[in-house]
C-alpha cells in the first residue's frame, strides 16, 4: 500500500450542486488517491450509527437530517499520512474559519453543509471505513 488510508464523505450539499468532480480533484490535487468510492444515500439508522459518537451533541438531530438529505459519495483516500493530509486540504470545520485553498473555504455552504466529512484518526479511518466498504471493494 502506497502510505495510508483515511474516510471521506461528499456531502449532500456537494452533490445537490454537482461538486463530485470538483471535491475529488480538490482531494487528488493534494496527493490523495481515491481506491474505492461508491454513491449512496443513508439510511437513518445508518447515518446515526455512522455518527453516534455525536449522539449527545445538540446538532445530532440536525446533522443526521442533513446527511440523509439527499445522496453522498462514500470514499477511501490512500497517501502518506492521509487522515492528515485530507483534514489539512478540508479545512477547519466551520467554513468561515477555513483558511483559503481548502475544500471548506472554497466549496463549503455552512458550518452544517460543509461539503466533506474526514476521519479524524488512523483508528477512526479503520473503524470508518469497515462501516461502509468490504475490504474487496478497495483497490489500490
Ligand atoms: P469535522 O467534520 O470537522 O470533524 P465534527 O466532527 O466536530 O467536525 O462535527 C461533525 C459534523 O457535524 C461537521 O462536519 C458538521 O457537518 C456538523 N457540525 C459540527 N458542528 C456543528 C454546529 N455547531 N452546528 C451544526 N452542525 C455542526
Ligand atoms: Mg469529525
Amino acid at each position: 500500500m502506497a502510505g495510508t488510508r483515511t474516510f471521506s464523505i461528499i456531502k449532500p450539499d456537494a452533490t445537490k450542486r454537482n461538486l463530485t468532480g470538483a471535491v475529488t480533484k480538490m482531494l487528488e490535487e493534494a496527493g490523495l488517491r481515491v481506491v474505492a468510492s461508491k454513491r449512496i444515500h443513508m439510511s437513518r439508522d445508518q447515518a446515526e450509527g455512522f455518527y453516534a459518537v455525536h449522539k449527545e451533541r445538540p446538532f445530532f438531530g440536525e446533522l443526521v437530517d442533513f446527511m440523509i438529505s439527499g445522496p453522498v459519495v462514500v470514499q477511501v483516500l490512500e497517501g502518506e499520512n492521509a487522515m492528515q493530509r485530507n483534514r489539512d486540504i478540508m479545512g477547519a470545520t466551520n467554513s468561515a474559519d477555513a483558511a483559503p485553498g481548502t475544500i471548506r473555504k472554497e466549496l463549503a455552504e455552512s458550518i452544517e453543509a460543509n461539503t466533506v466529512h474526514g476521519s479524524d484518526s488512523d483508528e477512526n479511518a479503520a473503524i470508518e471505513i469497515a462501516y461502509f466498504f468490504d475490504e474487496d471493494e478497495i483497490v489500490g
